[in-house]
């Protein structure tokens, strides 16, 4: 009876997509961050460990040359799911740009046809925000900065065998991001590749695909599968000085692997010929028999596969990451079967056919080839104007990409009058090094180092951002509040627009004791960023050590409402309404942060001060007892016990901790002073 009601659904699913009785495949893409296609088994690399990404390629097509849209994650997913180029679909750079709701994708054409569709991805930079989860069924995304493949494939795997008896077809897309940097395979992958981890990356995410494999075999949904298999970005591993990928379009950071096997097409087979990445989602569409995607880029393969067709003249890529992170000027490429021109500052033409290392620059033995390029670079992408204005990144948001390597998130720079006074970025490649280490440096807390290396770009770039930025927050980190403070204004200066010069100076001034300074440094922020809650958070603290209340409390009321998970937040406004007498409102402030974090130190030491205040300083003193015993440094929170235990009639014990703190060599002045008030 089941079995002829689903048989029932079939029919009437293949009706609905016209009538015509084609079986339709299952389709798995799996993107494979960051993996240069040289450095696959199936693309020739001797060393490479990966049977099964080997085995997909041989049961079905392999294209020898596929280039990439852009070396940056997001924009390349976003082309290689819509079938446009970055200046279509108009995400230009990680981080501050979405996909529009409007742009069709691989995603919205298979779920219109009846397909069930799921997504796993395994990093921050494809989060659900930047736009490519609409038309998933599923769109897993839990992660905090990044996962591994064997977690993501995991999800992935259990998704197929919970929709197994689903006789609906489905698409599943799986990206995993292991091989990118830093490289650090899993055992025993690890010892294995001791001398290039990259590949022991790659090795692991291919023991994954195994994994995943199995898994969708043992489920029997495996018979008319098609797979596809596509790179979002290479990586130079230092070829042309550069380590990662984002600021160049050299082949190393652009060329990717690509292969599509299975539901009919020819095995073993492989194709020389120029494809793109915006060619994969019109091929899989067509080898699917569902229409087109709207206003694309790219085009169908299945013609060249064949044998019946030609494929694209030419592929087209760029990065925006010179220009949005660093001010630099930004880099387009256009290449065809033989030749490759880079739209740069100082202009690039290389003979890929027989220069694949692109070491010999023609442009200037071949002027007319270049002009030629470039007029078909503006031709297809326009003049190199700055892309489409860029959403604001949230400090969150930016932590988390400067922690995976992205240097710190895009901001407006001061406008500069003359464009084509941008550095060219092959000029810039030791200075943007440099950086990196400072970032790095910065991310691990490495301070000296990364004050060190800043110092370092800012001796041969003055006005640079970036290290301006990180040299501030080493000092800040350090202890070196005054130049902390100056180096913010500077970079205040240079980034007009960033509210976190202001708010990072702000701490600083604190630190110093130039509350009122501080404070005026947050009114900036908060100018130029209302919704900036860590602003208005330190701007109600500085506000309540004024005596400013009321004006405190709003301040602390907008940044709860701004970050209502946060504990700290409402801690702190728990604290203000203590002080005020507001005992019900604080009650419900300690109470939110503690089901936030039943085990928050502070939120612990807050109730404390309120069971004290409600009359009940037995619960106080067993409250703040438990503080103290994980932070016997918490003089603040010693003062209050001890007033606890004065109350409870303890006046010998209330007077050892009063001593205590009179004595202490740490105690806050504050404190200390309290101390010995209560001592006389
Ligand atoms: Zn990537």
């Amino acid at each position: 009876m089941i079995r002829a009601y689903r048989l029932l659904i079939v029919a009437v699913l293949f009706v609905a997509c016209g009538g015509k009785p084609t079986a339709r495949p299952n389709l798995l893409l799996i993107t494979l961050d960051t993996t240069r296609a040289d450095h696959l088994g199936a693309y020739g690399y001797a060393r490479a460990k990966t049977p099964n990404l080997d085995r997909l390629a041989a049961s079905g097509v392999l294209f020898e040359r596929a280039v990439t849209a852009a070396p940056l994650t997001l924009p390349a997913h976003a082309s290689l799911l819509t079938g446009r180029y970055p200046f279509r679909h108009g995400v230009r750079n990680n981080g501050s740009f979405t996909l529009a709701e409007t742009t069709p994708t691989l995603a919205t054409a298979f779920h219109a046809a009846g397909y069930r569709t799921a997504a796993f991805v395994s990093a921050f930079v494809l989060d659900r925000r930047y736009g490519l989860a609409r038309g998933f069924d599923v769109y897993d995304d839990r992660l905090d900065l990044e996962r591994g493949a064997a977690d993501t494939v995991k999800a992935a795997g259990d998704w197929l065998v919970a929709a197994a008896g689903d006789p609906r077809p489905f698409f599943i897309w799986i990206h995993l991001y292991d091989p990118h940097d830093p490289y650090e395979p899993p055992p025993p992958f690890k010892a294995a590749f001791a001398d290039s981890p990259y590949d022991g990356e790659i090795a692991f995410a291919d023991q994954q695909i195994g994994e995943l494999l199995g898994r969708l075999h043992a489920t029997g949904r495996d018979g008319s599968l098609l797979v596809a298999v596509a790179g979002d970005h290479g990586e130079s591993l230092g070829e042309h000085g550069e380590a990662t990928h984002g600021l160049f379009v050299y082949e190393g950071a652009i060329r990717i692997p690509m292969t599509i096997g299975g539901a009919g097409l020819p095995r073993g087979q492989r194709v020389a010929a120029l494809v793109r990445g915006v060619d994969l989602a019109p091929t899989l569409l067509d080898i699917a028999a569902l229409p087109p995607l709207a206003g694309i880029d790219g085009r169908s393969l299945l013609a060249l596969v064949r044998g019946t067709g030609a494929g694209p003249q030419d592929a087209y890529s760029e990065t925006y990451f010179p220009q949005l992170y660093m001010n630099w000027a930004p880099l387009r490429s256009l290449q065809d079967a033989r030749w490759k021109f880079i739209d740069a500052p100082s202009p690039e033409l290389y003979d890929v056919r027989n220069d694949a290392g692109e070491r010999a620059n023609r442009a200037a033995d071949d002027p007319a080839r270049t002009a030629t390029f470039r007029r078909a670079v503006v031709a297809a992408a326009g003049g190199a104007e700055r892309p489409a204005a860029t959403a604001r990144v949230d400090r969150e948001t930016a932590e988390k990409l400067a922690a995976l390597g992205y240097i710190g998130a895009a901001v407006a720079p001061a406008d500069q009058a003359d464009e084509a006074a941008r550095p060219d970025p092959k000029a810039m490649i030791d200075v943007f090094n440099q950086l990196r280490d400072a970032n790095t440096a910065l991310q691990h807390r490495r301070f000296a180092a990364a004050a060190h290396a800043a110092r370092d770009v800012l001796a041969r770039d003055h006005d640079n951002a970036f290290a301006t930025m990180i040299l501030a927050r080493a000092d800040l980190e350090e202890g070196r509040y005054r130049e902390a403070a100056a180096g913010y204004l500077r970079y205040a200066t240079l980034v007009p627009a960033s509210a976190d010069a202001h708010h990072w100076r702000a701490i600083a001034l604190s630190r110093l004791g130039a509350v009122d300074q501080a404070i005026a440094e947050e009114d900036a922020a908060i100018g130029l960023d209302a919704s900036d809650a860590d602003a208005h958070e330190l701007r109600g603290g500085l506000l309540a050590s004024r005596g400013r209340t009321d004006a405190a409390l709003a301040d602390l009321r907008a940044a709860a409402a701004l970050a209502p998970d946060r504990a700290a937040v409402h801690v702190g406004l728990a604290r203000v309404l203590l002080d005020t007498g507001k005992l019900a409102d604080a009650a419900a402030e300690i109470g939110r942060a503690l089901a936030l974090q039943p085990t928050n130190l502070d939120a612990i030491a807050a109730q404390a001060s309120l069971l004290a205040a409600q009359g009940q300083p037995d619960a106080a003193r067993r409250a703040f007892e438990r503080v103290l015993a994980a932070r016997p440094d918490a003089d603040d929170v010693r003062l209050d016990y001890a007033a606890v235990l004065e109350q409870l009639g303890n006046r010998a014990a209330a007077r050892a901790e009063f001593e205590r703190l009179a004595a202490g060599r740490e105690t806050p002045d504050a404190v200390r002073r309290e101390a010995r008030r209560r001592l006389r």
